[in-house]
């Protein structure tokens, strides 16, 4: 046996040479065998260490390299707005890592406000002048160190802290939460850590639009990262119902090139769980069950 047979190469070549499927193949492939509970856990455990710090990201902003802002607004938001919304007038929407998003702007100009929360500053300070907005800076008393950036409106309010320093007492609970960006950027192992955080941020009417990827994780370490719809499962379907909305190509260019085969981008509509008695799970959880 030579070395190339040591490490087990060979074979697999060989096998490649008489059946060399395309990246559509490969890619069904990959999404069938992803559909077996073990593989998550496999597919997840590729990037579960994966840490991104604070510092790393603001380096980004001052480098400009923010490939993932998107100058128009969100094409999944604006196909599922009604849902989010739901029939009410003047929501509150939370946006868990808001970068410079132009969806919040599109959100206060149909008469909803917007809470965002992001730790580079270069990026809140974009935002306003990108949309030619004034805006006004407050300390946070309940945050050491934080500053929150307000248009004149007050439609706006940016909070220029680590997320994990948000809570509710700081801007009370939100009727709706748009997260593109969010979940699939944050460290893997804080997941439930912001899962927590999120729900507890979720008025009992809250109707939370969330964005994820689907992509094989050895040919990209993320961010984004990878994030399974089972996780999803897991992660709020205990006092939520989840329900997938949508779920689309997203291999453009960028990706194309950055090497990967595939990517699915899906939404789930995530909304407080109303049990067959009609009573909202979510509230029961929140003020009555001991804990
Ligand atoms: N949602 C935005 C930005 C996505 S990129 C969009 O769709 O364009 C993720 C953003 O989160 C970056 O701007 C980064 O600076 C910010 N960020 C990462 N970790 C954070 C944290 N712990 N607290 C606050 N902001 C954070």
């Amino acid at each position: 046996m030579n070395s190339t047979q040591k490490r087990g190469c060979s074979k697999p070549r060989a096998a490649l040479e008489v059946f060399t499927p395309s990246r559509y193949q490969q890619s069904v492939v990959f999404l069938c065998l992803f559909a077996s509970p073990s593989l998550h856990a496999v597919m997840l455990a590729v990037q579960a260490d994966r840490v991104v710090s604070l510092a790393e990201w603001e380096e980004r902003w001052q480098q400009n390299r923010i490939g993932f802002h998107r100058p128009h607004v969100n094409k999944l938001l604006e196909r599922n707005i009604k849902q989010v919304v739901n029939g009410r007038t003047g929501v509150r929407f939370f946006f868990p890592l808001c970068g410079k998003a132009v969806d919040m702007k599109w959100l206060a100009d149909m008469g909803h406000s917007v809470v965002g929360v992001e730790i580079a500053e270069k990026a809140i300070l974009q935002f306003y002048e990108d949309n030619n907005m004034s805006y006004a800076v407050e300390p946070v008393p309940s945050i050491p160190g934080a500053k929150v950036y307000k248009n004149v409106e007050k439609s706006i309010s940016i909070y220029h802290c680590d997320l994990y320093k948000f809570n509710s007492c700081v801007e009370g609970q939100f009727g709706a939460i748009w997260d593109r960006g969010s979940l699939v950027a944050i460290n893997p192992e804080d997941r439930e850590k912001y899962a927590s955080l999120l729900l507890s941020l979720m008025a009992e009417d809250c109707r939370y639009l969330l964005s994820t990827l689907l992509y094989n994780p050895e040919q990209h370490k993320g961010p984004p990262f990878l994030v399974p719809n089972e996780q999803i499962l897991a992660l709020f379907g205990s006092s939520c119902d989840v329900q997938l909305l949508d779920s689309v190509d997203a291999l453009d260019q960028r990706w194309r090139e950055a090497g990967l085969d595939f990517m699915t981008e899906n939404t789930h509509l995530i909304a407080p769980k109303i049990d067959k008695k009609g009573f909202n799970v979510f509230f029961i959880e929140r003020y009555i069950s001991p804990s």
